[in-house]
């Protein structure tokens, strides 16, 4: 086992994903270093579903390796759980975050505290080269913000708010966030996976 490959072409999720694995002592390395950019239709219906068809549809190309990809979201309970597994297609692929937000804030418009419940997922999953598939899910629970806030991040956090640390996960510094997210927790609960084989 030596080098691992992920199926993003994201530089922030390539940084984040090499420091949690460091010390694993293997190479890692985004499909577009290794050479390969398949066309991948997600139509899974869970976040561990889509996860799995990236990773399979890129070690395919590349049996040799441990491929990894992941597969992330936004859950709004008072909104069923939208945008879920549509999060980055919600509105449509093009559409700025800041319009996404503000109508997502728009829609939650009035509802109390306590019915903002949400939540950052997701899935990790790893395809071995002996065949071998592993999946796992990291969560962050938190509520839907009244406002637009924050400068760090991507996406949703401008209105992914904490209540823990009284802030959204836009104005927490990368490294705090990168520590506590779903992300980093479902990478961690890889990297343990990984180790223990
Ligand atoms: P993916 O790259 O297919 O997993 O897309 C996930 C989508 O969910 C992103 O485009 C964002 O809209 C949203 N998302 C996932 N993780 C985060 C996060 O940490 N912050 C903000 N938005 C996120």
């Amino acid at each position: 086992m030596s080098r691992i490959i992920f199926a993003t072409g994201n530089t922030d999720k390539m940084a984040e994903i090499r420091e949690i694995l460091k010390d694993l002592g293997m190479e890692i390395l985004s499909m577009k270093e290794a050479g390969v950019n398949p066309e991948i239709v997600e139509n899974g219906k869970t976040f561990e579903e889509n996860s799995l068809i990236k990773a399979r549809a890129v070690h395919a190309l590349l049996p040799d390796d441990v491929v990894m990809a992941d597969d992330s979201g936004l859950e709004i309970d008072y909104l069923n759980k939208e945008p879920g597994i549509y999060s980055a297609r919600y509105m449509g692929e093009d559409t700025s975050y800041d319009i996404k937000n503000n109508e997502i804030l728009r829609r939650m418009d009035g509802v109390p505290d306590e019915k903002r419940t949400a939540r950052f997922v997701c899935a990790i999953a790893a395809v071995f080269p002996d065949g071998g598939e592993e999946v796992t899910l990291g969560v962050i629970e938190g509520r839907v913000a009244y406002e637009i806030k924050g400068e760090h991040g991507f996406g949703y956090d401008p209105i992914f708010y904490l209540p823990e640390y009284g802030c959204t996960t836009a104005e927490l510094p990368p490294e705090k966030k990168n520590e506590i997210s779903h992300r980093g927790r479902g990478l961690q609960q890889m990297r343990k996976r990984i180790e223990e084989r």
